[in-house]
Order: C-alpha cells, then sequence, then structure tokens
C-alpha cells in the first residue's frame, strides 16, 4: 500500500545518528519520516551506563539517553514509526522504502541504520546463542548469578561487558586471542585490577558445548597449541560489530568490509553514523554524523 504522502525525509535507523538528524530536520522545517524498527534505539539500548556522553556528568543508562532522544525528536515534530524496513528503491525519484507492507516516499533518505554484533565463527555459538552465548551483559547478565561465565575479545566492550558480568557471576574470564587488549588504558587497568576477573592470554575458543544449555567451551592455546575444555555457564562475545548495509547491496556503495560509503552517488541520498563509520564508532560521533547528514539534506533540499 502506498502511503499518500510524500516526505521531504525518510531517515532509516533510530540511534543516536538517525535520531539527532531526524532532530535537525524537524527543526529545519523539513517533513521527516523516521523508520526507527521494531527494535529501535539502536546499540544504547544494549548498553549499561554511559559515562562519555557530555552534558552527563553522572553518567545515563544507554536506553535512558535514547528515550530523551526519541522523545526530543518527536517533540521536534518527527513522525517516528517503529517499523522494519524491508526494501528500499533509489533508482526513482522520489525515493520509496517499503516497511511494514507500506511504501513511503520521500525527496531524500538519510540511511542510519547502525552496525550490528559479530558472533565468533566457532561451533556451536549459533546454536546456543541465547542458551549461554549471550552479546549484552546489561541483557543478561542477571542469568548468571553466582556462576562461571567466559567473555571473548579485547577490546573496550569485552572489559565493559566484563566488568558487568562481575556483579552477578562468581568468576569472570576473559578469553582474548593475543597477549595485550585493545582497550582503552582505563577500561584495561580497570578489569585487571578486579578480583573476580581472570585473563587467559593467547587464548581462542574452538567449539561451545552443552546440551540445552552451554556447559564447557573447548579453548586453545595458540602459543602452545594446547586444547583443553573448560565448564562455563555462559559465553559473551565482545569482538566487535559488523555495519548493517545489506538492505542497501546494489543500490549504495560499500568498501570491502560492507561500510556503507559516505559520500553517495545518487543526489539526495545521506549516510550517517556506525553504517559508514569504522573508526569512531562512538554515540557522540554518531549523533554528531546524523547533525551533519541533516544539514546537508536541509541544503539539498533547498
Ligand atoms: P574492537 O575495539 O574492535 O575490539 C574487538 C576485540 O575483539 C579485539 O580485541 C579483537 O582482537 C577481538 N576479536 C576480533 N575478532 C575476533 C575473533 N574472530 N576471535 C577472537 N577475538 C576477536 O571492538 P569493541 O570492543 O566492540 O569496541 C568498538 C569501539 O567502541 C571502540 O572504539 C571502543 O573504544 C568503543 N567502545 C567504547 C566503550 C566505552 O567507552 N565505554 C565501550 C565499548 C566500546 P585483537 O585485539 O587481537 O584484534
Amino acid at each position: 500500500m502506498m502511503n499518500s504522502q510524500t516526505f521531504d525525509v525518510a531517515i532509516i535507523g533510530s540511534g543516536p545518528a538517525g535520531l539527532t538528524a531526524g532532530i535537525y530536520m524537524a527543526r529545519g522545517a523539513a517533513s521527516t519520516l523516521l523508520l526507527g524498527g521494531t527494535k529501535w534505539g539502536g546499540q544504547l539500548m544494549l548498553t549499561s551506563t554511559v559515562e562519555n556522553f557530555p552534558g552527563f556528568a553522572d553518567g545515563i543508562l544507554g536506553p535512558d539517553l535514547m528515550a530523551q532522544m526519541k522523545d526530543q525528536a518527536t517533540r521536534a515534530g518527527v513522525d517516528f514509526k517503529a517499523l522494519d524496513v524491508t526494501a528500499v528503491n533509489f533508482q526513482t525519484q522520489p525515493f520509496e522504502v517499503v516497511a511494514g507492507n507500506e511504501v513511503f516516499r520521500a525527496k531524500a533518505v538519510i540511511v542510519a541504520t547502525g552496525a550490528e554484533t559479530v558472533w565468533l565463527e566457532a561451533p556451536g555459538i549459533k546454536e546456543f546463542i541465547g542458551k549461554g552465548v549471550c552479546s549484552c551483559a546489561p541483557c543478561d547478565a542477571p542469568f548468571f548469578k553466582n556462576k562461571r561465565v567466559a567473555v571473548v575479545g579485547g577490546g573496550d566492550s569485552a572489559m565493559e561487558e566484563a566488568l558487568y558480568l562481575t556483579k552477578y557471576a562468581n568468576e569472570v574470564v576473559i578469553i582474548h586471542r593475543r597477549n595485550e587488549f585493545r582497550a582503552s588504558k582505563v577500561m584495561a587497568e580497570k578489569a585487571l585490577a578486579d578480583p573476580k576477573i581472570k585473563i587467559l592470554w593467547n587464548t581462542e575458543v574452538v567449539e561451545v558445548k552443552g546440551d540445552t544449555v552451554l556447559k564447557s567451551l573447548i579453548l586453545k592455546n595458540n602459543q602452545t597449541n594446547e586444547v583443553k575444555e573448560e565448564k562455563f555457564d555462559g559465553l559473551f562475545v565482545a569482538i566487535g560489530h559488523k555495519p548493517m548495509s545489506d538492505l542497501f547491496k546494489g543500490q549504495l556503495e560499500t568498501d570491502e568490509k560492507g561500510f556503507l560509503v559516505k559520500e553517495q552517488k545518487i543526489p539526495g541520498i545521506f549516510v550517517a553514523g556506525d553504517v559508514h563509520d569504522h573508526t569512531y564508532k562512538q554515540a557522540i560521533t554518531a549523533a554528531g554524523f546524523g547533525c551533519m547528514a541533516a544539514m546537508d539534506t536541509l541544503t539539498f533540499l533547498g
């Protein structure tokens, strides 16, 4: 079914990039549709306290920050719909965006679809997702009260997951494939100093085992090639994120890793946030990119 309105802009995605773009577009007097997804809010919905977003000196919970951004966007006049976009047609003008059995038309589109969890390739990972294999400690940590859990990864996400898990688990083991962390010094030091956290360096998860739930991990030391099985109740995967760009295959330009190229060739198509940014990946930078995309879109609309 074709929606009767032609919007000035359709924004796809409702993380900090999409919502900031929405605020700027609506305040720029553009009719603004924001297709936010059934699971709206992006990655900050899966995080706990955000301590580095300027303006919140005491920190703010990720979901609370997103709720505030959404309120601000709808109050500015954004038409927010929690619908998943299933197809786009950027070969026609106005552009067409399909979501929830409706076709929406817009003179410009801002793509702000963000990024999602990368899972390990090891056997058993996919099978045990939700049965011990997790990617969000603030969501799932309470299930591991007094249990032994592993976190795989060596970046800030892995440190954050591990520190969060210490509130519930008896022991948290960070499994990292190298002998030094990629994480920022302050986060790494916090994890290293925590008495509940143990580190397995130069170690890879080669298999996840269990019955109805995860019971153990097969681990390999990549220096000695020693392989051993250790009992665990859970595994939190924190090895990075991949851009949500599949929807635009064949229509928009990507790099070799699937990140959208920021400057697209189609006039009226703009890109903002983690779907193109593999360098900074912060809430504040995503918001900044959202602002820039909106200002460029307002100039395009004239
Ligand atoms: P990241 O910095 O890219 O780190 C990914 C980690 O996973 C690396 O240590 C990497 O190992 C490891 N890894 C990647 N693929 C692997 C595989 N196949 N098997 C085993 N290990 C693998 O990703 P991130 O931790 O998600 O952080 C992303 C960005 O968000 C960063 O800029 C970070 O600073 C930011 N962030 C900030 C906060 C905060 O400030 N509170 C919290 C979370 C994230 P190698 O080191 O060997 O490559």
